[in-house]
């Protein structure tokens, strides 16, 4: 009976998300790719209003639980950065291959190769719900796959909250993602908060496959894609990069 359900739900899951790569070929794609409609696409309306079309329809039901303590622009803001990822697609290569098969990380950390849905899909299945709410020091924690979002995010351009979900995602894979403390003399500054002194404070990670890595690698692709502005993005890769340290010693070595 149980294993019935479960069938059953999986079917469903599968079809949605059969129909919804077929809509990547279609209206609500391109309208999202068409920047002066954009500027007008109600991303938190479209469920509730009758003109909406069946696909537009789907790809919200996709879209993780959004709390009620969240503004309609807040939920706008989310929605706009599930479907930036949504709608990434590779451009012409513009590192040299050999630099670029060097250094792309991306096929071995996430087990498919670049591409904007299953990226799209990757995030959802790692996202459960999300609010706002405290979150002290951070951007967005992370519990149990549930997302508390600090204000801070909602003041993020678009690319930045993206990355900000791919972080969190990776932390729902489990404790042996958690941050390990930023050494005392870590001069570094966080492209998301300029203002946070990130010195001793569980920022890094010891595992160049943690959550600033996998950002660090869909940032790579971003570059190597010519997604975005180079610049910005070369400045966020090594960011991203630098947070990634050798383990501190223990207490008992230190004595
Ligand atoms: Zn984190």
């Amino acid at each position: 009976m149980i294993l019935g359900l479960y069938l059953n739900e999986l079917k469903k899951k599968y079809v949605t998300i059969v129909i919804l790569h077929f809509c990547l070929h279609c209206s609500l794609f391109t309208t999202l790719q068409s920047p002066q409609k954009k500027q007008h696409f109600d991303y938190t309306q479209c469920p509730k209003n009758a003109q909406c079309s069946r696909e537009k329809k789907l790809a919200f039901y996709m879209l993780p639980k959004m709390s009620s303590n969240l503004s309609k622009q807040e939920s706008q803001a989310i929605t706009e950065a599930f479907f930036y990822i949504f709608n990434l697609k590779k451009k012409s290569l513009v590192l040299p291959l050999k630099t670029y098969q060097q250094k792309s990380r991306f096929e071995k950390y996430f087990g498919f190769p670049f591409e904007g849905f299953q990226l799209g899909i990757w995030l959802i299945n790692r996202i459960h719900s999300l609010k706002k709410g405290d979150t002290g020091f951070y951007t967005a924690i992370n519990h149990d796959k549930h997302l508390i979002l600090g204000t801070s995010f909602f003041q993020l351009s678009v690319l930045d909250r993206a990355i900000a979900l791919l972080h969190e995602a990776k932390h729902s894979e489990g404790s042996k993602f958690s941050h390990i403390r930023c050494p005392n003399d870590f001069h570094f500054l966080s492209h998301r908060n300029l203002e946070a002194n990130l010195a001793n404070t569980l920022s890094c990670d010891s595992r160049p496959d943690g959550a600033y890595g996998i950002t660090a690698t869909f940032l790579f692709e971003m570059i190597a894609y010519n997604l975005e502005n180079r610049e910005l993005l070369v400045g966020k890769y090594n960011s991203e990069l630098a947070r990634i340290i050798a383990k501190q010693p223990s207490c008992f070595f230190n004595l």
